[in-house]
C-alpha cells in the first residue's frame, strides 16, 4: 500500500455550487487529481496528471475536460459514466458530459475497496493515511442510493457501509477520511460523529 501524507494533499472546492472536493498530489513524480470538478483548471494551468475516479458522476468528472490527462483511472462498472450523459447527470446541469478518453481499471493500480450504492462502482480508494471516499462517506452520512441507474440500491449501500465500518476498523484512527463533499475528518472522528459509522 502506498503511504500518502494528508499534508501532502492540495484541496480545492470545483463543480461551483456542487462543492466538490478536488484532491491534489504528487506521488513517484507524478501529479495525481482525484475527482475533478469543473472549475480545477482555474487553480492548476492544465498540468499534466493521472487522474483518479472514485465514481462517475458529473460533479466528479466535469473537470477532466481542463487538464492534461496522462492516465485515467476509474472502475469498470462506472466507466460508462464517462461516455454517458444518461449515468453521469450531467443532463441536470445543462453541460453534456460524454468524454471518449481511455481509462484503466482502478483496481488494478491502487488499493481499493468495492463500495457500491451510490454508483455500480464506486470505490473508496486507499493510501496508508488516508482514504479518498467519493460519495460512499461523508464526515457526518453516507451517500444515496436513489441516483443509482440500478434500481432498490438501498440495501447494497447499507450493505456497504456495514461491511467499511469493519475494515475501516481495523485502519490506524489517525487516518484522514477525504470524501468528494464536506468535511475531512479522522477515522476516530468519523466513528465518533458519523452516525452510520457508530
Ligand atoms: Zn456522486
Amino acid at each position: 500500500m502506498e503511504k500518502l501524507s494528508f499534508k501532502d494533499l492540495r484541496i480545492f472546492r470545483t463543480s461551483g455550487e456542487l462543492q466538490v472536493n478536488t484532491y491534489l498530489f504528487s506521488l513517484h513524480g507524478i501529479n495525481y487529481v482525484v475527482d475533478p470538478g469543473k472549475g480545477i483548471g482555474k487553480y492548476v494551468d492544465r498540468i499534466k496528471c493521472d487522474v483518479i475516479i472514485t465514481h462517475g458522476h458529473y460533479d466528479h468528472i466535469a473537470g477532466i475536460r481542463e487538464l492534461e490527462v496522462d492516465r485515467l483511472y476509474i472502475s469498470p462498472e462506472d466507466s460508462a459514466f464517462l461516455r454517458e450523459a444518461r449515468l453521469n447527470l450531467s443532463g441536470f446541469f445543462n453541460d453534456i458530459v460524454s468524454m471518449d478518453i481511455s481509462w484503466y481499471n482502478i483496481d488494478d493500480y491502487f488499493d481499493t475497496l468495492l463500495a457500491p450504492g451510490h454508483t455500480p462502482g464506486s470505490r473508496i480508494v486507499v493510501f496508508e493515511g488516508v482514504l479518498f471516499t467519493g460519495d460512499v462517506v461523508f464526515s457526518d452520512t453516507v451517500g444515496r442510493a436513489d441516483l443509482n441507474p440500478i434500481p432498490g440500491q438501498q440495501r447494497v449501500m447499507s450493505k456497504t457501509v456495514r461491511t467499511l465500518s469493519k475494515i475501516f476498523k481495523q485502519f490506524p484512527q489517525d487516518w484522514y477520511v477525504c470524501p468528494g463533499h464536506g468535511d475531512i475528518v479522522t477515522l476516530e472522528k468519523l466513528f465518533k460523529m458519523n452516525p452510520f459509522f457508530k
